[in-house]
């Protein structure tokens, strides 16, 4: 990766940054990939918009809770056909000219499988992120907690929210709903079905690491492969990828960016276990993540797991943030001790606040459900592709990723309906991001769905400021919307055979 330079007048542009006597269309609420998607796009489809996040930076689990493991997964079905566009793809194309991203990895295995990885460095993520936004128009407004709506029967007209300012009320035509757990879709009555504490899946804290010798690490997993985890790519697509191909994998890998990631250790797991020196919640493994001029760091999100917390109650959360912190220490004690190339190694990151991989859901106009995964339906309202497939799932014990998702039929992509932003009985809000309308086992959770969500919800909220119209009443008719999508670059059919989209035959970007 090499780097491009800016000039200093480049890189302050010009930013309006707003205030509370500029009136604003859309109110997007809660800055992580969702939500910066929907205002980006919001934004470009013409609305004065206004992006609030609790935090000091946008981002959320992208980069202050996070980054996911692979940053950006799953943008190739198992066809080898690229099936997510639009902000997704061009951030990662922005970043990888810049030499911010790696080539989308797709070794025979992954591609088969559908489960490539398309990595980009979180931190220039972010800056890059901030660069779009400044350029779309969309205004950002931080460390401000939306702490209520305001209604007019069923109708959302507005957000109270919070800050060192005090409590102000924000009018908004419409209301973008992003927090990531439903957080302002309850407060503005929506139904909304509650994660199960026994079953939910567990939390993380991420942390990353440098020093690795990645030499010394790969002869160990060329001469171990059996000792490495094989199921996250053969459950995706157990008709064509075997166990011996991705042990194939471990075995001549020549350099460790080839693998992505490094899930098992089982061997030196168990005896660590045996020797008290391992947790019983989580498996042994990290991502890469790509650094500048080419290095790798370990990146860990699955070395430590709490479970029986809702994201609803501050206590559990409480809870889960201690015990992660507990959990890392005996993790890096052990990859220390045990693992090799991980003797002069240290952590460099640790995320601020634990991630929640489950969370509510907000019932709308259509459920999502994993027949529709499996089946890979079509839908006239659809606003975007995905391909992952349904129940990927993690578990609180040291196997972390249970190993029987709800594949796709015919190995290719589904449709994501407009209707499952369109929550049920309140009007003039939409819900994008993890917790769209959809069921348990279809939970739109990754990365990429979260902001395939936001972008159309964002230029949705800007269609329904131009034409005075609700979300609802727009079901009836989603054509201009599919259009300025496809003019975003976003995906939202594939030819039926195997033709590769290249990356320019995308639409504008
Ligand atoms: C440990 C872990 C690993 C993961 N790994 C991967 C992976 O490798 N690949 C992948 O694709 N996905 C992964 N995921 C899933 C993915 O990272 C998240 O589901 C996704 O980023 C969620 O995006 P979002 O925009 O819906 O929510 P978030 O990123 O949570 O964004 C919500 C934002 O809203 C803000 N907010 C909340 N409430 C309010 C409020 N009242 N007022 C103002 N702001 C508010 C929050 O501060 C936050 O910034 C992982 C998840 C976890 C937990």
């Amino acid at each position: 990766m090499s780097q491009a330079q800016n000039s200093v007048a480049e890189i302050y542009g010009v930013y309006d940054y707003g205030g509370y006597d500029q009136e604003y269309e859309v109110v997007v609420c809660g800055g992580g990939t969702s939500g910066i998607a929907a205002a980006i796009a919001s934004a470009r489809a013409g609305a004065k918009t206004l992006l609030i996040e609790k935090c000091g930076t946008v981002g959320g689990h992208f980069n202050v809770s996070g980054p996911p493991g692979f940053t950006y997964a799953h943008l190739f079905n198992c066809k080898g056909q690229l099936d997510v566009g639009g902000v997704v793809l061009e951030s990662y194309n922005r970043l990888y000219k810049q030499g911010y991203a790696l080539p989308h990895l797709r070794p025979t295995a992954r591609k088969l499988a559908g489960y490539t990885f398309s990595y980009v460095d979180p931190d220039w993520w972010t800056l890059e992120m901030y660069d779009m936004l400044e350029e779309s128009g969309a205004t950002m407004l931080l460390d401000t907690l939306v702490v209520d709506v305001v209604k007019d029967g069923d109708r959302v007209t507005g957000v109270v929210v919070e800050n060192v300012n005090g409590r102000v009320t924000i009018p908004a035509k419409v209301v973008i709903d992003c927090s990531g757990e439903a957080h302002v879709s309850k407060k503005a009555g929506c139904e909304i079905i509650e994660p199960d504490r026994d079953s939910m899946q567990p939390h993380s804290l991420c942390f990353s690491a440098d020093g690795v010798d990645w030499e010394k690490l790969l002869k160990y997993i060329n001469r171990n492969p059996e000792q490495f985890s094989y199921e996250e790519y053969t459950s995706c697509n157990p008709e064509q990828v075997t166990k011996e191909m991705v042990y194939d994998l471990y075995r001549k890998c020549v350099d460790i960016k080839e693998l992505g990631e490094v899930m098992g250790f089982y061997e030196l797991r168990d005896i660590a276990l045996a020797n008290g020196d391992w947790h019983p919640n989580s498996g042994a493994g990290f991502f890469l993540m790509p650094k500048e001029g080419g290095k790798i760091l370990a990146h860990f999100q699955h070395s430590n797991h709490v479970d029986h917390a809702l994201p609803s109650d501050a206590w559990d959360m409480t809870r889960s943030n201690i015990e992660c912190r507990k959990q890392i220490r005996i993790a890096w004690r052990f990859f220390k001790k045990y693992v090799p190339g991980f003797e002069n190694a240290y952590i460099v990151y640790m995320g601020t606040e634990v991630r929640v991989r489950e969370g509510a859901r907000v019932m709308g106009d259509y459920v999502f459900t994993k027949e529709d995964v499996h089946n890979e339906a079509r839908f006239d309202d659809v606003i975007g592709l995905d391909s992952t497939p349904s129940g990927v799932a993690h578990t609180n014990d040291v196997n972390t990723l249970a190993s029987a998702p709800g594949v796709l039929k015919n190995h290719g992509s589904y449709a994501i309906p407009y209707r499952v932003l369109v929550p049920r009985k309140v009007e003039n809000f939409f819900v994008a991001g993890k917790h769209v309308s959809a069921d348990h086992e279809a939970y739109l959770r990754f990365v990429q769905q979260t902001m395939v969500t936001g972008q159309a919800a964002g230029v949705a909220a800007a269609l329904c400021v131009k034409h005075g119209i609700t979300p609802r009443e727009m079901e009836a008719d989603v054509t201009e919307l599919q259009r300025i999508l496809l003019r975003q670059g976003a995906i939202l059919s594939l030819p039926d055979d195997e033709t590769q989209f290249t990356l320019d035959t995308l639409g504008e970007q």
